[in-house]
């Protein structure tokens, strides 16, 4: 069998793994324990009947991007789409990033930043979160001055440490950056402030959101961005022509007008996440504050491996996060259904009373 060598500069890379275990209990990949509303299904499958399925879709996504647009209180040149945010941060890392280029990350952060940043070549110099993985204002700066990045990433509600960035973080970094921030707000809904204010045409700073977690769409793969008009334009040109298909355009239209519906939704992850903070916090345990739909945390008198693992064996997922660099002994729950987070917290109390 002949295997043609990758490139040398990805030889040593890994790809990126969600383990999935079969088990009663699945809160390990963040997703929404809640479905979307049944009048948000019927509406799309109405429209998805008018589609002509022997055309491309609308190459400009212009009804969605106009729906965001109006979501947002911007323009729809200020809006991009794509296939999940992953897509989103993909195209703008193949613009701005590359051979030559620099990507700064702050350790430990949602792994695909520094991952497709490598895959296109960029250099990545990863710094570090202080030990309760806040964000030190005066280091991000010191980052920004010293390494020059292209494109700096921050990601507030952070995954998988649950943080929500102070104001000061990023108001002193788009003071000091030449290159352009990017906030990943993945999980923005869900935290009690968002970059989407600071936006103007005259600021680098764009902000990333995603359908998969607030909007309980994950099935649907639907990512945007909101930022300049003429940063924006620049990312049309290098994203595939008819990336986004005509399914997922009329899928994240239509769910905006349920937008009442999914922030009830979030409001109500949000009291169950208060009410597990609660609970764990009544055990042996560290736990760090969340502005997200997970917490984090490590066990005090047992290895992180071992409670994961006698977790599983109860049927219970959550993600093992204890031999990732910087977050030894710390696992990750993603806030579920009532019933589900009980029997979360009565398996891990079971264990730790043990
Ligand atoms: C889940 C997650 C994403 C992935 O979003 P998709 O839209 O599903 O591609 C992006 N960023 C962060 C921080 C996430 O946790």
């Amino acid at each position: 069998m002949v295997r043609v060598p990758v490139r040398d500069d990805l030889s040593a890379l890994e790809g990126y793994h969600s383990p999935q275990v079969d088990v009663r209990v699945r809160l390990n990949t963040n997703e929404s324990p809640l479905a979307p509303p049944p009048e948000f299904i019927a509406a799309l499958s109405r429209e998805i009947a008018g589609i002509s399925w022997n055309r491309y879709p609308d190459r400009t996504a212009r009804g969605l991007r106009t729906a965001l647009a109006d979501h947002h209180g911007v323009h729809p040149e200020n809006v991009f789409v794509a296939n999940g945010s992953n897509e989103v941060i993909q195209t703008l890392l193949l613009t701005f990033a590359g051979p030559g280029r620099t990507v700064a990350t702050f350790e430990p952060t949602y792994q695909l930043h520094a991952h497709i940043a490598r895959i296109t070549g960029a250099r990545v110099v990863e710094s570090e979160r202080r030990p309760d993985f806040s964000l030190d204002p005066q280091q991000v700066v010191e980052v920004i001055e010293t390494s020059r990045p292209h494109v700096t990433f921050l990601c507030s509600p952070n995954n998988p440490t649950g943080t929500v960035d102070t104001p000061e973080v990023l108001e002193r970094a788009l003071a000091r950056s030449g290159g352009l921030i990017a906030v990943d707000e993945a999980y923005g809904q869900f935290a009690p402030r968002s970059a989407l204010d600071l936006l103007d045409e005259e600021t680098p700073l764009v902000v990333v959101r995603t359908f998969s977690k607030t909007w309980s769409m994950a099935a649907v793969r639907l990512g945007y961005l909101v930022g300049p008009k003429w940063l924006v334009a620049e990312l049309d040109k290098v994203v595939l022509p008819y990336h986004l298909d005509a399914v997922k355009q009329i899928a994240g239209t239509v769910a905006l007008r349920f937008a009442p519906q999914m922030l009830e939704r979030v409001g109500f992850l949000v009291s169950e996440r208060e009410r597990l903070v609660a609970a764990l916090n009544g055990l042996d345990l560290e736990v760090f504050p969340s502005g997200a739909n997970f917490v984090l945390f490590r066990p005090r008198s047992l290895p992180g491996r071992h409670l994961w693992q006698a977790l599983v064996d109860r049927g219970v997922l959550i993600r093992d996060c204890s031999s990732w660099p910087r977050l030894s002994d710390c696992l990750r729950v993603t806030i579920g259904s009532a019933e589900e987070n009980d029997c979360f917290v009565q398996s891990l109390s079971d264990v730790l009373k043990r």
